[in-house]
């Protein structure tokens, strides 16, 4: 049996609870490992050694950080199969989509940073008896909170920023994926990252994550995770004046015009409805389809749904492995009834699925489609974070867009249109964070990222987040 250990001022230890939660593999149902259940003693525990380390890993300085930056990020790409496994081991996703996206994209975030922070500048004003300059300074310790569905993708995207621009971090991962974060901390020591500078606790989100937050000395947070979870973190962090980063749920669209590239479109919509289960913010759960094509790319569309294999997260040819957990699977498979109740009929998948030999008690969700809903049902209107997607016609592109922001949410839109007015049209009056134009999950890590609406506070990515962790002071001289 593996146990997880925390990871605070360089080394790796138990809880101060001295108690272990139950690591399940979503594949199988089995326990396989045992998780440190931290609290509020071990969060002190971290921030006092992020405290010790914050000065002189602030005054290191952005090169030498970034040479042991990169140095982890290397290691991640040499232990690439190994994080793979585990990634897939711990959330049910394919160990082929864990290799490809998740601990390429983790290796890179690191290595984007890295560099970034050797780019960026400040400002100077200039009079003729005077001159303002501004100074970016690092917080101090920082919290970074993150979810389940990319574990070490996401983990690092809030790390990388956080560290590159000279902070000290108490990171946690969700209690349910949180293996690939204990080898992120063998990697941290091997690769010498001074004692103190990240530390990393496992346990219950409202236990440990909540005791982070609410920790005085803690000076901002950066949080991924559901709405509700990031409007509670709001209530706490708010009075206290805490910098807040908040990037949450997403009941995205997929709209599809009659005068886009089909093949591409109905590719791309089946990858952004149910890539990694469709356990993806960004994942497109709402398909609209212009009449005129309605019917033909529905029936194409089922088609291929039905062409996509689900199974054992090891065997390389499965689409789809399994969700993160029982009471995840339970929720989505209640949406799927729940649709029905509402009036829809489903075209393809709907069920829970057993496949025969070791993943038999799986938590595996066939990919469903769902027709004949109202915009504005349940089904539409909440996130439901899983291989459930639903279809619907439209006639005009006022009524698509009324559909699409009707939700209270607003991170992404999958557009397809090859008619350049229409998609300047619709990019403009879209409300969410990204628009793609015939594509989906396209990400150059220079853009902003974040959601508008319930969808989240804030921008991730290029500068925005080393802005974020940095406090900016203005220096006037007068000569
Ligand atoms: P949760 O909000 O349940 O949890 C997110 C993280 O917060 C976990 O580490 C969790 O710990 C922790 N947490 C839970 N309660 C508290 C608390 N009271 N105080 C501090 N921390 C807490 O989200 P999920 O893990 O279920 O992730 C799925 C959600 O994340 C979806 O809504 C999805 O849309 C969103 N998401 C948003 C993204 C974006 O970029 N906008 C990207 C990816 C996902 P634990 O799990 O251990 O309880």
């Amino acid at each position: 049996m593996q146990y997880i250990h925390n990871y605070i001022n360089g080394e790796l230890v138990p809880a101060i609870s001295g108690i272990y939660i139950d690591n399940v593999e979503p594949a199988t149902g089995m326990v396989f490992s045992q998780i440190a259940r931290s609290g509020a003693a071990d969060v002190q525990k971290a921030y006092e050694a992020g405290k010790s380390a914050f000065e002189s890993w602030k005054n290191l300085g952005a090169e030498k950080r970034s040479h042991i930056l990169l140095k982890i990020a290397e290691l991640i790409e040499q232990n690439a199969d190994a994080l793979a496994h585990a990634e897939s081991q711990d959330n049910g996703k394919p160990v082929w989509l864990a290799k490809k996206m998740d601990i390429w994209r983790a290796s890179q975030n690191i290595r984007f940073y890295a560099t970034a922070s050797l780019h960026a500048s400040n400002h100077t004003y200039q009079n003729p008896d005077n001159i303002n300059y501004t100074l970016r300074e690092p917080l101090g310790v920082v919290a970074c909170i993150s979810p389940w569905n990319l574990p070490l993708y996401l983990f690092t995207w809030k790390i990388a920023p956080a560290l590159a621009s000279g902070n000290c971090v108490i990171a946690k991962p969700s209690e349910l994926t949180p293996l690939t974060a204990y080898l992120f901390s063998e990697i941290c020591i091997k690769a010498g990252l001074p004692a103190g500078v990240l530390n990393i606790l496992h346990g219950y989100g409202y236990e440990v994550g909540e005791a982070m937050v609410s920790h005085p000395k803690i000076k901002a947070v950066s949080f991924t995770g559901g709405t509700k979870t990031g409007a509670h973190i709001a209530g706490i962090a708010a009075p206290m004046f805490k910098k807040l980063s908040l990037e949450l749920g997403g009941k995205n669209p997929t709209i599809i015009f009659a005068s886009a590239d089909y093949e591409k479109a109905l590719e791309t919509t089946v990858r952004a409805s149910f890539l990694n289960q469709g356990e993806i913010c960004l994942c497109g759960s709402r398909i609209f389809v212009e009449e005129s094509i309605y019917e033909r790319f529905r029936n194409d569309l089922v088609e291929k749904i039905k062409k996509l294999k689900v199974g054992d997260p090891q065997d390389d040819t499965n689409f789809m492995g399994a969700l993160v957990s029982e009471g995840h699977m339970q929720k989505v498979l209640s949406y799927i009834e729940l649709a029905q109740q509402e009036g829809g009929t489903i075209l393809t998948g709907g069920k829970r699925l057993q496949p025969e030999g070791r993943c038999q008690n799986g938590y595996f969700v066939e990919p469903t489609l769902i027709e004949g809903l109202s915009y504005d049902c349940r089904t539409n209107q909440e996130e439901i974070f899983g291989p459930v997607a639903t279809i619907t016609p439209f006639k005009t592109e006022e009524e698509v867009l009324s559909y699409a922001n009707s939700v209270e949410y607003g991170l992404a839109c999958s557009l397809w249109t090859n008619d350049l007015s229409q998609a300047h049209r619709i990019a403009g009056k879209i409300e969410s964070g990204i628009v793609w134009v015939n594509c989906w999950l396209l990400r150059d890590l220079r853009t902003p990222f974040g959601g508008m609406k319930s969808s989240g506070v804030g921008r991730e990515g290029g500068f925005e987040a080393l802005q974020f962790f940095t406090e900016e002071k203005n220096v006037c001289i007068q000569f």
